[in-house]
């Protein structure tokens, strides 16, 4: 078997992948290791919950509509680190860049990296840079790792029956806009990505009441997320197909490139399983920050399996995961 890129998309061929990758001993330090899968491994150190995560970034192009690759490094760590509770603190960069690439757009880069550490308040403390040779690589490739510190730790298998589905805002915005860029679509330039650090709408979501899961539904976008959340907790979701918020523009364009938005990614959103009798409470705390104003109640959790939409139309049908990401390296 050789490396495909559908082993990189994050659906269900990379499982194949995972099972090769995850062939090791050693992978729990004494909490949350490599073996759950989750956004993160959570080490108790010192009586303190510490959250760990690593992502690496090999987005084309590296300016998009809406982002580029510096703040999109910062927000997929720190966004995984928020999805199991952590308020990130510190963060690693590694760069590999190719021969060639220009300065002034590693400056704006960092720049932007600059401004969404700003954002959630976390620090770069510690980098690596290399490069290689021309034609070594598509320009540049950089991987974060961060830290961060849990109150309360959230998994993404705690979906509970009677819970209720909350989604931070509109989904598909991230895949489709980079995918139209690409693609040089003419959209009129309505469709920018969400790429966002996503640790404020996290914080006054488990201020608000009790958050029984969480994930960031990145790759794979939300059919991927709410499928592994809801397999992994052993239940069903329903969800509404009317209830799910998505922009016309990126409902439209993805009709058009034949893409279902909610297989594509998303990077500056949070899905949740939350109490019932608190679902109201921290959706009006979700809405109440920027980078939450669109969230929506879009589904229940019941006993039973997998992910079963009930159609604007009337009828029913599954919410698969996709097989393999239908845009690849969008992030
Ligand atoms: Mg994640």
């Amino acid at each position: 078997m050789k490396v495909s890129l559908m082993h990189g998309a994050g659906g269900e061929v990379m499982q194949e992948l995972l099972r090769v990758l995850t062939k090791l001993t050693h992978t729990n330090a004494g909490g949350i290791g490599l073996e759950a899968l989750d956004d993160g491994a959570v080490i108790p150190i010192g009586g303190k919950n510490v959250v760990f995560t690593t992502d690496s970034h090999v987005i084309r192009p590296i300016f998009f509509p809406g982002g580029d690759i510096g703040r999109i490094s910062v927000c997929g760590t720190v966004n995984d680190l928020a999805v199991m509770g952590g308020r990130p603190v510190a963060l690693s960069c590694g760069m590999v860049i190719e021969e060639g690439f220009e300065v002034a757009d590693l400056e704006r880069i960092v720049a932007s990296m600059d401004d969404a550490l700003g954002e959630c308040g976390a620090s770069l403390v510690t980098g690596d840079t290399k490069v290689v040779e021309k034609g070594g690589l598509d320009g540049i490739m950089i991987n974060t790792a961060g830290i961060g510190i849990a109150e309360c730790v959230i998994r993404d298998n705690g979906l509970c029956p009677g819970d209720r589905i909350i989604v931070s805002g509109t989904l598909g915005d991230h895949g489709i806009a980079v995918l139209a860029h690409r693609e040089g679509f003419d959209l009129g330039g309505q469709i920018v990505s969400d790429v966002a650090p996503v640790w404020g709408v996290v914080e006054r979501a488990v201020s608000a009441g009790t958050v029984h899961a969480m994930k960031d539904p990145t790759r794979g976008g939300f059919a991927s997320a709410i499928n592994e959340m809801a397999r992994k907790a052993g239940v069903r979701v329903r969800v509404v197909e009317e209830d799910l918020p998505i922009r016309t523009s990126v409902r439209s364009a993805s009709g058009m490139l034949g893409i279902d938005p909610l297989q594509v990614a998303n990077e500056g959103k949070v899905v949740m399983g939350v109490a019932e009798e608190d679902a109201e409470t921290i959706l009006r705390a979700i809405q109440s920050h920027k980078y939450g104003k669109d969230a929506a109640i879009v589904g229940t959790v019941e006993e039973g399996a997998h992910v079963i939409m009930e159609t604007a139309i009337g009828g029913e049908r599954f919410i698969e995961p996709p097989i393999g990401d239908p845009v690849p390296r969008v992030c």
